[in-house]
């Protein structure tokens, strides 16, 4: 059996500068500690010294011309991590905080979320250290366009197919696929996130923070109650916010605050959800905007939501934006659960303090599967040569996140940390990749 501790020393060594990375990889661990108690036969060498090791990255240099005519150079990545139970499958995160640390740890993320969807993709993901923010439209295409020069060898509907993250929506994936395509000379789903007038999938745009709210509908339920009459703190504005705020207030709930990276806002009254998508999606300026159509509303700036009294809270901008203080904040303001519908949002340490405390609590490789697992049914029609109609897909999509919100309980309880998601999220995730990796071979 293997013993985690030499392994992740193992892997600290290789990686020693990673600390995103390496901060996904102990939490995966640390679940996977309980399966050595329960069930040691189930972990071997074999697989995990594999597992943590990604098959393949690649890093590039992306040169582009601003609208000065100035040559500009950002850096460029794609890790494949493991494709054991399908084609590599994850987004492209464009950000200024984008490293390799960043990528390794969503893309080691995206292995274990992918397997819990139960549709046959593997884990990836890439971007660039590109900061989208105040580009010109002219500017973001050639830089997608000089990305993709570069990405395209290492892409196809069969091999890799990446999607949108932060900073890649409807226009970047418009220009990525357009210069695939062109490069190529095949028209093929090797993007998904793509518009509906060229091979896109209904529900895609809504996906992730729809799938969020159905995941913690399904949770609450679990728990004999929902939506109706709650308080939700959300964070972010970008698609995963906008959509998950959408559908929690379609549900009954009360979404008092949204935010980006300079503040947040808090409307007493509810978010009206016209006016934030007026701003982020149409005009794309910055939150605090909100407040000039809502003078009930108030904008903090510099600060993050968390010490507005909740029912819930639904992380939705960026890794590690709840820490410790925060979540001492929520328990002590009586929050319920805490569903994550960004990647890893949560701090370790955080994480352990909402667990003992009893607040339900929502790994986001679980929560915000949503997205990627409407992409594999992009990926579907896009095969089959048909588009299904909203309800379908919308159907499918709530389908798929009550049966991973089941798998996480009922792996929890079986492994005897009942109401431990988080832990049921990361052993049902790495058993399947773990039985597909063991039947083929050493590769
Ligand atoms: N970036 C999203 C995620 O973190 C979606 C990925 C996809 O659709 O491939 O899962």
């Amino acid at each position: 059996m293997t013993d985690l501790k030499v392994l992740y020393e193992t892997v600290k060594k290789r990686n020693p500068n990673d600390a995103e990375f390496l901060q996904a990889v102990e939490e995966v661990f640390e679940s996977l500690n309980v399966i050595a108690d329960v069930h040691p036969e189930k972990l071997d060498d074999d697989v995990l010294y594999r597992l943590v090791e990604p098959e393949r990255q690649i890093i590039f240099r992306v040169p582009w011309i601003d609208d000065q005519g100035k040559m500009q150079v950002n850096r460029g990545f794609r890790v494949q991590f493991n494709s054991a139970i399908g084609p590599y499958k994850g987004g492209l995160r464009f950000h200024p905080s984008v490293n390799i640390s960043i990528i390794k740890f969503l893309g080691f993320e995206q292995v274990f979320k992918n397997s819990l969807t139960t549709l046959p993709m593997g884990g990836g993901k890439g971007g660039s250290d590109f900061d989208p923010k105040g580009k010109s439209d002219g500017e973001v295409m050639r830089f997608c366009q000089s990305f993709m020069t570069e990405l395209y060898r290492h892409i196809g509907a069969n091999t890799d197919v990446p999607a949108g993250d932060i900073g890649v929506g409807a226009r970047e994936i418009g220009y990525l696929f357009g210069q695939y395509k062109r490069i190529q000379n095949e028209f093929t789903g090797v993007l998904t996130g793509k518009g509906l007038s060229y091979g896109g999938s209904l529900v895609r745009t809504e996906a992730t923070g729809y799938g969020l709210c159905y995941f913690t509908e399904a949770m609450l339920k679990d728990k004999g109650t929902d939506f109706t009459d709650k308080t939700v703190v959300l964070s972010g504005s970008g698609n995963v916010a906008i959509y998950a705020c959408q559908k929690a207030q379609q549900l009954g709930a009360k979404v008092v605050t949204m935010s980006d990276s300079n503040g947040f806002i808090y409307d007493p009254n509810g978010i009206d959800l016209d006016t934030v998508k007026e701003i982020k999606e149409v005009r794309r300026g910055r939150i605090k905007e909100y407040v000039e159509k809502h003078p009930e509303a108030t904008y903090t700036e510099g600060a993050r939501p968390w010490a507005i009294p909740c029912d819930i809270a639904l992380p939705c901008a960026i890794q590690n934006e709840l820490g410790l203080d925060d979540a001492k904040e929520l328990v002590k303001n009586g929050v319920m659960a805490v569903c994550e519908g960004a990647n890893m949002p949560t701090t370790p340490d955080a994480i352990h303090y909402l667990l003992e405390n009893k607040v339900l609590y929502a790994p986001g490789k679980a929560s915000n599967a949503g997205g990627v697992a409407c992409s594999g049914l992009e990926m579907s029609q896009n095969a089959e040569h048909l588009s299904w109609t909203f309800e379908d897909v919308d159907k499918k999509l709530k389908d798929i996140m009550v049966s991973i919100f089941n798998t996480c309980r009922d792996t929890a309880k079986e492994y005897g940390h009942p109401d431990q998601y988080v832990v049921g999220a990361n052993i049902a995730g790495y058993l399947k990749v773990a039985e597909a990796m063991k039947a083929q071979g050493c590769v």
